[in-house]
């Protein structure tokens, strides 16, 4: 996941615009950063913004989407999900990359024979972005204890025929909510 910087310091202009794309194999696989249920698409990656010249330091501004695959927490299905996040960081000299404060936040990239290499900070950006919790759809109702299926299938009829006891009522809702993920 490489940024070519050459067209942009031979057009001698102050911002670059940038719409990259990149698969999973371009590196992100490698880093072993990605978590191992987001599996992303091929070029699935898509990175659009720019890279401006603001006084004697260059800095990338971006927003970056990433469309992926991930089974439901509640359903176990298979689902396709997209998440956007921006990605803006400094821009700095190779050497001059240890001149940034150990305490701030996000590295700065380096500028190494004219390219940025994204690999490694982008592939950490989408794992801190991913969702901890990945659900089909927000109010997916998961899987019935009894038979398996959905919830909100039809052909489940589980819940019709326990009559349950109203005193028992309470203890059933903080049983369902428990088991809830
Ligand atoms: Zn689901
Ligand atoms: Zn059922």
């Amino acid at each position: 996941m490489i940024i070519e910087l050459g067209d942009f310091f031979s057009s001698q202009k102050s911002s670059f615009p940038l719409d990259l794309c990149f698969s999973p194999e371009d590196g992100a696989d490698a880093t072993g950063m990605i978590p191992a249920d987001l599996i992303i698409k091929e070029n699935g990656i898509v990175l659009k913004g720019e890279i401006r010249s603001v006084g004697d330091y260059l800095s990338l501004v971006s927003a970056v989407t990433v469309k992926y695959g991930a089974l439901c927490d509640r359903c176990l299905e298979p689902f396709d999900a997209e998440m956007t996040f921006e990605f803006d960081r400094q821009i700095v000299a190779s050497q001059k990359r240890g001149d940034a404060r150990e305490d701030e936040e996000e590295e700065p990239l380096a500028v190494e024979e004219g390219k940025i290499d994204l690999t490694e900070p982008l592939s950490e950006a989408i794992a801190l972005e991913a969702p901890t919790v990945h659900l089909c759809r927000e109010d997916c109702p998961g899987l019935c204890p009894t038979c398996g299926k959905k919830r909100d299938d039809p052909t489940c009829k589980c819940s019709e025929k326990k009559e349950i006891d109203p005193r028992f009522e309470i203890l059933k809702k903080l049983l369902d909510n428990s088991s809830e993920v």
